[in-house]
């Protein structure tokens, strides 16, 4: 049985001293890669080394695994409030940590919205009392999420907001979007986009494509997402401020951010491990539980998200972690709900590229690290004396088929039910402590 422990419950001692022994410690930030020891004190990281010898710590044996900042996943849907039948808070991170990931940010597209200060105290609140790992939360663009009116931005960052978002559905307006960039501009945030044009989706509900035709379905076209990309990155340009793109999925939309990227614009982007792993002929193993939004890919499209993880166009992968109960997802395709879990998929899927030599274990790892904090003003992702214990012990060789229903969350909606993996978290670490051991 898997080992979880509650950091939030059970603060470690300040004074605590742990040396991870016989670990390959790896900083994706700043490319330290070598075999030695760790030393935490308390929450934090006292130092590092080849040789370093500490006669009054407690010693854990690393086993040569590699030892790395914790992972950071910049999009869940953690369902609290409103929908915690599908997952909550302590549900939702008991998965992120048995995933190696210690930080999470939740997106406010839950009921009610997280529009105010008011839901978004109440969302830290009940982290402090019942996660295994660090909580952030994007806040609404608009109130309740409707497109009409912009919501408290100045309020809800100083709240504790990290950025951004109207996430599940785009902002369409485009007076809304300047008006949410020149904030973002003052504020030092990003606004985050969902781009999808609902117009150009009309209903769609899978790609369109060979697939969508054979099933005889409405499909959703990719200038869907490129058009709404297109234009924002237009307003960028003319105001200034922070823009990141939630899980990409066109060729189009890359080329448009690579456009802009190297003009200067303070772009960002993020892609989910199903869209560089899968295309829509997965919707015709896994149906509905291969539905999500925006919607697998052609392999054209999949070749080219690998081309932008591989070149660095793509500053990060986040899972879009989006649990749903049985009766959301046993309906027709048209009918089903979108998403995916992702939260304890997200390493091994990613290792994938590792292991087939498309990136570099530290250019993979800063994926999920140093650059995915840097999006949204963490102060963690890196292994520095006096940062944050943050941590994940990964077995880059441990072999495993993927059980959903052997999922900590409480949604087994999953592609990747019988899929042979390679790379697992054995240990994570929060705040100093191990809050799951495999
Ligand atoms: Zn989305």
């Amino acid at each position: 049985m898997p080992n979880f422990n509650l950091p939030y419950l059970q603060p470690i001692p300040a004074n605590k001293k742990i040396l991870y022994k016989n670990a390959r410690v790896v900083d994706p930030h700043s490319g330290y890669d070598q075999l030695g020891s760790l030393l935490t004190i308390g929450d934090k990281i006292a130092d590092f080394g080849e040789r370093l010898e500490i006669a009054d710590a407690e010693v854990i044996d690393c086993a040569e695994h590699v030892l790395a900042p914790g992972l950071i996943d910049i999009q869940v849907h953690f369902r609290y409030p409103g929908q915690t039948h599908k997952e909550d808070l302590e549900t939702g991170s008991k998965s992120a940590v048995s995933g190696g990931i210690t930080t999470v940010v939740c997106q406010p597209n839950t009921s009610p919205t997280l529009d105010s200060v008011e839901v978004l105290d109440d969302l830290y609140n009940k982290a402090r009392e019942v996660a295994h790992c660090n909580i952030r939360a994007y806040a609404c663009i608009t109130k309740n999420m409707k497109g009409e009116e912009l919501a408290d931005l100045s309020a809800l960052k100083k709240a504790g907001a990290v950025g951004f978002t109207d996430d599940g559905l785009p902002v369409m307006n485009a007076h809304l979007m300047r008006l949410a960039f020149e904030k973002s501009r003052e504020l030092g945030v990003v606004v985050a986009q969902h781009a999808e044009d609902l117009n150009l989706t009309n209903n769609g509900c899978i790609n369109e494509g060979n697939v969508s035709r054979k099933l005889g379905l409405h499909g959703i076209p990719n200038i869907s997402e490129s058009v709404i990309v297109e234009r924002d990155l237009a307003i960028l340009e003319a105001t200034g401020g922070r823009y990141h793109l939630l899980h990409v999925s066109t060729r189009e939309a890359l080329e448009a951010m690579k456009r802009a990227k190297d003009k200067g614009l303070q772009a960002t982007l993020e892609v989910s491990p199903h869209h560089f792993t899968l295309t829509d002929e997965q919707v015709l193993k896994s149906g509905t539980n291969a539905k999500m939004n925006p919607p697998l890919r052609s392999e054209k499209d999949r070749q080219a998200l690998i081309a932008g993880l591989r070149s660095g166009l793509i500053d990060a992968i986040a899972t879009d972690h989006a649990p749903h109960d049985l009766a959301s997802k046993n309906k027709p395709l048209a009918e089903a709900s979108f998403g995916i879990v992702g939260v304890e998929t997200m390493l091994p899927l990613s290792l994938n590229l590792f292991h087939q030599g498309v990136l570099s274990l530290r250019d993979l790892l800063a994926k999920m690290t140093c650059n995915a904090a840097k999006i949204i003003n963490f102060d963690g992702g890196v292994i520095r004396k006096g940062a944050r214990a943050d941590l994940v012990l990964i077995d880059l060789n441990h072999e495993w088929v993927i059980d959903s229903q052997q999922f900590h969350s409480k949604s087994k909606n999953s592609p990747f039910d019988g899929f042979k993996v390679k790379g697992r978290a054995v240990r994570t670490i929060v705040g100093g402590n191990s809050v799951y051991i495999m």
